[in-house]
């Protein structure tokens, strides 16, 4: 559905966009993933036709759009800054684009009855601009956008401006929503949880490079560098006083650990000397009194975040230069582990990984 091939943006002396190269396919739920900065809204924009590559090309459909105004592309944005008309009301905030297709009456009033009930918002059609929600602004410049039929639908933090409660309700909502009328969706974000529960497929972007390309689950276990690894939820990274690599697996020894073995993440290792091996913090556990299990490794609590089901603790293991996150549900006291005490932990063992640092 959308190429985009070897695209560069320069703004000044600036790089913000770096070769870059994706394919975005018809119907999937696409999110561009990265920190603030890092060209996720300008490259949204060069599809949507609001700005133009320094060089490369974008297409869409197989068309190059060279030179093509968004009014002449088959897609449409929703902004970050919705911008709703106060003194029109709903109705007449959705059709407001759909005037230049002159499409008549009675067919502009079809679609916007549609485009209201896509949304949810069938009762809210006689609402002004004015007396509307967050949540209900969100969903009119969403219905505004799709009355416009377009194949494309381009996001940039919808949802960014909502509570947290809202946000998550509104995630769902989105997700479904897509699925029903299976145009693409492209959305831009810096909330990995966000990218991770919508997408089909994500782009991690630095430094207006496309770090990996990939589904949730891969991008989250497989993370293809220690910079995506680290950027979605938090990757523990091990010291190793011995490493042999052999193909895509690996062994090591891992001070305070003990010998371990795992699997490589992302490209080949081209420089085993700065690899760097990796858990999740959710693949560590707590041996708790009385349990046993094959691999014990003791450690120090330094630090302790509540968080409602589950617990995070900080610990810290004699021979490892850095601290370790543990991730338990409390149904067994991990919210009452003084800081200070000594745990033990296990872990599960196909959960190590390693990647080229
Ligand atoms: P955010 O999540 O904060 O919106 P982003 O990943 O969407 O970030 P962009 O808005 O695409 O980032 O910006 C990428 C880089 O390009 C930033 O360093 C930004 O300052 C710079 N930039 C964007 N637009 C322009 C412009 N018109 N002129 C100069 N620099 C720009």
């Amino acid at each position: 559905m959308i190429e985009i091939r070897n695209v560069d943006k320069v703004f000044g002396n600036f790089r913000a966009l770096d070769t870059l190269n994706a394919s975005i396919r018809e119907g999937e739920f696409f999110s561009l993933l990265g920190p603030s900065g890092c060209g996720k809204t300008t490259l949204l924009r060069m599809i949507g036709g609001f700005d133009e590559p320094t060089s490369g090309e974008i297409l869409i459909g197989g068309q190059d759009m060279a030179g093509k105004p968004p009014n002449l592309r088959p897609t449409n944005m929703v902004f970050q800054s919705y911008a709703i008309f106060p003194h029109l009301n709903v109705s007449e905030n959705i059709a407001y684009g759909l005037k230049r297709l002159k499409l008549g009456r009675s067919e502009e009033e079809k679609r916007v009855k549609e485009a209201l009930a896509q949304v949810e918002l069938s009762n809210l059609g006689p609402r002004m601009g004015n007396q509307l929600s967050g949540g209900q602004r969100q969903r009119v410049a969403l219905a505004r956008a799709l009355v416009m039929r377009p194949k494309v639908l381009l996001l940039d933090e919808p949802l960014s401006a909502l509570d947290k409660n809202l946000r998550e309700q509104m995630q769902v909502e989105l997700r479904h929503l897509q699925r029903q009328i299976g145009i693409t969706f492209v959305l831009v974000t810096h909330d990995q949880y966000e990218a991770l529960s919508m997408s089909d497929r994500i782009a991690v972007m630095f430094s207006g490079q496309i770090a990996q390309i990939a589904e949730p689950k891969e991008i989250y276990q497989n993370p293809a560098t220690r910079k995506v690894a680290d950027f979605l939820g938090g990757m523990n990274f091990l010291t190793a006083s011995e490493l042999a690599v052999d193909g895509r697996q690996f062994r090591a020894t891992l001070p305070g650990i003990g010998a371990i073995t795992g699997h490589l993440s992302g490209k080949e290792i081209t420089d085993p000397a700065s690899a760097i091996i990796g858990i999740r913090p959710e693949r560590l556990r707590i041996v708790w009194e009385g349990e046993t299990a094959d691999h014990i490794v003791t450690a120090r609590v330094v630090d302790r975040n509540y968080y409602g089901e589950m617990t995070s603790l900080m610990v810290a293991i004699d021979g490892q230069a850095e601290e370790i996150s543990v991730v338990e549900t409390n149904d067994f006291g991990a919210d009452d582990i003084p800081v200070g005490s000594v745990i033990r932990i296990t872990y599960d063992r196909d959960a190590f990984i390693i990647m080229q640092g």
